[in-house]
């Protein structure tokens, strides 16, 4: 018998949801889930695409189970690689994309009796996710849970891997997210956290983002509603006077700056100017009183001058985020950036990186006391 699985997960808050959805079909199927690698005949890797570096940690911890276990790679990696991932790494059995992981219990089936040169399948070409696979109620937590309230992402920034791994942005049906939630409510879930790549692009059924959550607030026994994350360019004065209203949402704001410089926004394809952000602090904080913000920024885009990185270093100063996750510029194949040529050596980006993340530091230590 090969059904004891340990399912690993990395990246964002999605793949946490995601990696649920797998866990909940899996034991539905008869599989047991363990939380280590010795017990488990079989270990999914739940991967990220986002940046090269967590590639690479994913193809060494693959590396370190050579010929021992049943591997399969799934998530944004596996669509990133497709069946190139069994050239990588021929210990690989399986790769499934996330728009086909409601396929893993029957591909699992197939894997387990099949010898170990047979042992080679990819599901990488759906586009869509059926809605049944987020209604097993298998959360990790037993307050918490994470609602995908829309999959993908249309907006082509352009260093970004996710609209090719993850397709264009769609949305789940409100009706559909409202009876999610209500179950989970039914089974002591008090806590939502509302997902999508740009959640204020949220719209179908007549119902945009705002609308949402209104009803989303209103369901009986929920405490606590969170969400995100935020896109500048679709963010606004509704969304802010729900979180000043709606008195279960968290009063707080995740809203990713990306960098301080226009040229740079521009070359990120952003859709906003550093004006334009500072603009949207500022209604916001007219709006919500104390209202927490944070962000994400990227250093050492292609291109960027270092009056540009100051630039993004003066608007950090400006706003004073509560806190912000500072990335590394990460080169990610088939994106629009991974075409320019003239990129920034690794140890100009390294200090760039410090330097921020030192200013930040200080910012979130005096807002703190
Ligand atoms: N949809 C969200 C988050 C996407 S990924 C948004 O648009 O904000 C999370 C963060 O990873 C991004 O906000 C960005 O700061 C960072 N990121 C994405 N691609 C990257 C890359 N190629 N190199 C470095 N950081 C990247
Ligand atoms: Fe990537 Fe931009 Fe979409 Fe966020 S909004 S997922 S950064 S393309």
């Amino acid at each position: 018998m090969k059904n004891k699985v340990l399912l690993r997960t990395f990246g964002c808050q999605m793949n946490v949801r995601d990696s649920e959805v797998i866990g909940g079909l899996l034991q539905k199927s008869g599989y047991q889930l363990c939380d280590n690698d010795r017990d488990a005949q079989i270990i999914i890797f739940n991967t990220c695409a986002v940046r090269k570096h967590a590639e690479d940690r994913i193809w060494s911890l693959i590396g370190a189970y050579k010929g021992k276990k049943i591997i399969g790679l799934v998530g944004c990696m596996a669509q990133n690689y497709k069946e190139r991932a069994f050239e990588r790494d021929p210990d690989v059995s399986f790769v499934v994309g996330p728009q086909d992981i409601h396929k893993l219990p029957e591909i699992l089936g197939k894997i387990k009796n099949k010898s170990l040169l047979e042992r080679k399948i990819w599901e990488t070409d759906s586009k869509l996710r059926p809605e049944k696979i987020y209604h097993q109620q298998f959360y990790q937590d037993k307050q918490h849970a994470f609602i995908v309230i829309s999959e993908g992402c249309s907006n082509f920034c352009s260093y970004c891997v996710v609209p090719y791994v993850r397709g264009g942005l769609r949305h789940r049906k409100p009706e559909d997210i409202l009876n999610e939630i209500k179950t989970a409510i039914s089974h002591g879930i008090s806590k939502v956290t509302l997902l999508g790549q740009n959640v204020n692009a949220y719209r179908e059924a007549g119902v945009n983002f705002a609308k949402l959550l209104e009803q989303v607030n209103s369901l009986a026994g929920l405490k606590e509603i969170g969400f995100f994350t935020s896109h500048p360019k679709d963010a606004g004065q509704d969304i802010f006077k729900a979180i000043r209203d709606l008195e279960k949402l968290a009063k707080t704001l995740h809203l990713p700056v990306q960098s301080g410089a226009d040229r740079i926004l521009k070359l990120m394809n952003r859709g906003y100017t550093a004006k334009d952000y500072l603009a949207l602090v500022d209604s916001y904080r007219k709006i919500v009183k104390d209202g927490k913000l944070t962000t994400d920024v990227i250093v050492g885009f292609p291109t960027e001058t270092q009056e540009e990185f100051e630039e993004t270093c003066a608007l950090f100063k400006k706003v004073k985020f509560n806190s912000a996750y500072i990335f590394k510029y990460s080169s990610r194949p088939g994106t629009e950036a991974a075409k320019i040529c003239e990129t920034l050596k690794p140890e100009e980006i390294e200090k760039r990186h410090k330097k921020i993340l030192d200013l930040q530091r200080k910012i979130s230590k005096d807002l703190r006391q």
